[in-house]
């Protein structure tokens, strides 16, 4: 199977690369900076099989660059890895311009990746796209309140998700938005729970098993759905 994943170069991305490349797949590695040290390292083990690629997921050339240096290939699963959690600001004091840009990366990124690789998606066999998307998404779920523009981008990306797996499901693509976990990266930070390596390792037996049935659903890494 060919994977692409996209913020591909620390964290969960690199991770996914990481544990894919031992599975044996073949992984598009897709980053910001393709010359990344950790991924490069993931590469040259690879003999062939990790490819990574410069991808900035807010830059439409970019993104389009990607997908044509990608080729005329089947893609199996598309992971929309790549977000930022911006800066996380009481409502009075919110700068409305960060809350955009986390959302040119969390929300429309994905739509920008997603829309240039439709091609290859339905080349493939599994036309799986999971969209790693965060329990602060979830409306159903917020009691405390805070983090607008992460929150508010990752309720558009379950949105925007939604509406493709209606739009796509009649050509055969499964299209799901998914919990990570509390997860010790960058982002995370070093109080979270979870190590990045049982993250990824957990949504990989669940995006391995992933159903037409699961279509347009908001899956929990370790089992079950979250509430929308
Ligand atoms: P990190 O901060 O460790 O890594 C973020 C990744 O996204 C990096 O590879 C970064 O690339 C990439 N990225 C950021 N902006 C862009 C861009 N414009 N174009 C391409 N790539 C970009 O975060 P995590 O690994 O923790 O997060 C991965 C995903 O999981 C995110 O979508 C996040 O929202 C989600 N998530 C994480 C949780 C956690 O607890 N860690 C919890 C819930 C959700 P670069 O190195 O170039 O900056």
């Amino acid at each position: 199977m060919r994977w692409v994943i996209t913020g591909a170069s620390r964290g969960i991305g690199l991770e996914f690369v990481r544990q894919l490349a031992a599975r044996g797949e073949e992984v598009i590695a897709a980053a910001r900076d393709a010359n990344n040290v950790a991924l490069a390292a993931i590469v040259k083990k690879s003999e062939g099989r990790v490819r990574a690629l410069a991808c900035d997921v807010t830059n439409d050339q970019s993104v389009r660059k990607f997908a044509r240096e990608l080729g005329d290939v089947e893609v199996d699963v598309l992971v929309n890895n790549a977000g930022v959690g911006g800066k996380w600001q009481g409502f009075e004091e919110l700068d409305l311009e960060e809350v955009k840009r986390t959302f040119d990366v969390n929300a429309l990124g994905p739509i920008r990746v997603t829309r240039a690789l439709v091609p290859q998606i339905l080349k493939g066999k599994t036309r799986r796209i999971v969209h790693i998307t965060s329990g602060m998404g979830s409306i159903a779920d917020n009691s405390s309140g805070g983090a607008y523009g992460y929150r508010m981008s990752k309720a558009a990306l379950n949105m925007a998700n939604k509406s493709f797996s209606v739009d796509y499901k009649d050509k055969g693509v499964v299209a799901v938005v998914m919990n990570p976990g509390w997860v010790a990266t960058d982002m995370g930070g070093d109080k979270a729970p979870l190590p990045v390596e049982d993250s990824v390792k957990l949504m990989l037996a669940r995006i391995d098993a992933l159903t037409p049935a699961e279509n347009g659903a908001f899956l929990n890494y370790k089992g079950g759905v979250f509430p929308y």
